[in-house]
């Protein structure tokens, strides 16, 4: 099986061993982690690594997320922000939405942007799964997940991702083939089209 880690960071982890050391970086604003005071700084952080770090794959975490603490517009705007780096310097954006999906197929019908738009983590049902294809979007499944909607989507539009999960990301990609019905080795080379696709063939 052939891996490539991407990892995903905020501008508070850019002295971490993680950062340092990761082979392929995401850089967004995460919901989670953002207040007024330091917004600009972190669009501008984004904006100077994503120019002068060529480990910068995509744009994200970023996204919305309607369980935190965080003021929603200021989400929405650090969001915004984030968007505009993912088309001006063309990566692709990965999102964190936790129950926002209809206001982020919402405003990406509204923007229409270039890049793709990946929804990490998605554990909805396949309702939700088909309406995120429709609507263009990739989705990325990591440790647990409505197996339905997996088997819902083409296969051209998924990707797995460990997230919290400490384990292998092959055991993530072996159990998703059971679901799936092929084969590891099948799987594998299907996901790894997509993040070539996706990550680096641009
Ligand atoms: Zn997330």
């Amino acid at each position: 099986m052939h891996e490539t880690t991407v990892c995903s960071f905020c501008m508070k982890d850019k002295d971490t061993s993680g950062f340092i050391s990761a082979e392929y970086i995401s850089i967004g604003i995460h919901p989670w982690y953002v207040t007024t005071e330091d917004i600009d700084r972190q669009t501008e952080w984004i904006k100077q690594t994503a120019r002068n770090d060529r480990r910068v794959i995509a744009i994200g975490e970023c996204g919305t997320d309607k369980l935190c603490d965080t003021d929603m517009t200021l989400q929405t705007e650090a969001f915004h922000n984030c968007i505009a780096i993912s088309e001006e310097l063309k990566l692709p954006l990965i999102i964190h939405s936790v129950k926002t999906s209809n206001e982020i197929i919402r405003l990406k019908s509204s923007i229409n942007p270039v890049q793709p738009w990946i929804i990490h983590g998605f554990r909805g049902k396949p309702e939700l799964a088909m309406q995120y294809i429709r609507n263009g979007f990739f989705l990325s499944f990591g440790k647990s997940y409505n197996p339905e909607s997996l088997k819902t989507s083409p296969t051209e539009r998924i990707l797995f991702e460990t997230d919290e999960y400490t384990g292998n990301i092959s055991d993530i990609i072996t159990h998703a083939a059971d679901t799936l019905n092929i084969s590891t080795d099948e799987l594998d080379n299907i996901v790894s089209e997509n993040a070539k696709y996706l990550f680096f063939n641009r």
